[in-house]
């Protein structure tokens, strides 16, 4: 795919001067230190975006149940839109009526590699990528270990049909319920509602453009607490809870 037209389709379905979304740019493309970023949105559907850096943008997948640590448990994952790699650090409220319309919460971040030693780690994922079984692994703040993308249905559609599976190592889990386990941000410690509530607001790491930036931000960063978010919530299974701002 030509370089401008890597994020034309991200762009096309966003206005941007009614989406706090960042528009979208490619970035450069790193041999190294590529990044990931799951991120829990309550859209009209709850689900979970999972984005894998490659070449500049962010290849996406919408997981409707979001990541298992069993490695007998195969999550549906259909392909979306490159995003770009700016929107690594995007948390918070899509208005409603936009494109995506409602909260996202960064659910986990990190950095990824090919499953092997590849001699060329990048030429491994691009070659993963294009025969439809990509294999990685994740170094998150909450998701570690061997994990694989299978495409199961291929052809014109947009929407490609994918599974993402925990490959079998010391990070799985069978049974486990990692969803359930970490309902906060990894980036900021706020539920989905107080994300939607713009509570406990603080500025995440992003370009330094100050594109986003409001004086509302800059003063709830102040007040924000730090909390711990990288630990796991030992016996919570708080599934019941859902989050209000769901549309
Ligand atoms: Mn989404």
């Amino acid at each position: 795919m030509a370089e401008k037209k890597k994020l034309a389709e991200y762009n096309r379905k966003r206005n941007f001067s009614e989406t706090p979304e960042p528009e979208g740019r490619v970035g450069r493309t790193r041999r190294s230190g590529l990044h990931f970023v799951i991120q829990k949105h309550a859209a009209s559907s709850l689900h979970f975006d999972f984005r894998l850096e490659l070449d500049g943008v962010m290849k996406s997948w919408a997981v409707p149940k979001g990541p298992s640590l069993d490695s007998a448990v195969k999550r549906l994952a259909i392909q979306v839109e490159d995003h770009p790699i700016d929107y690594n650090t995007f948390e918070g409220t899509i208005p409603e009526g936009e494109y995506g319309g409602g909260t996202v919460m960064l659910w986990d971040r990190g950095s990824y590699t090919a499953a092997d030693d590849a001699t060329d780690p990048v030429a491994e994922l691009r070659n993963g990528y294009a025969s439809g079984e990509l294999s990685f692994v994740l170094h998150g703040e909450r998701l570690h270990g061997a994990w694989a993308l299978i495409r199961t249905r291929r052809g014109a559609q947009k929407q490609q049909q994918w599974l993402l599976v925990k490959r079998r190592d010391d990070d799985a889990e069978p049974g486990a319920d990692v969803v359930a386990e970490y309902e906060t941000s990894v980036a900021t410690g706020r539920t989905m509602e107080e994300i939607a509530a713009g509570a406990g607001e603080r500025t995440v790491r992003k370009r330094a453009t100050g594109k986003r930036a409001s004086s509302k931000r800059a003063s709830s960063d102040r007040a924000a607490p730090k909390r711990a978010t990288s630990k796991r919530v030992s016996g919570k299974r708080a599934a019941s809870k859902r989050p209000a701002s769901k549309r």
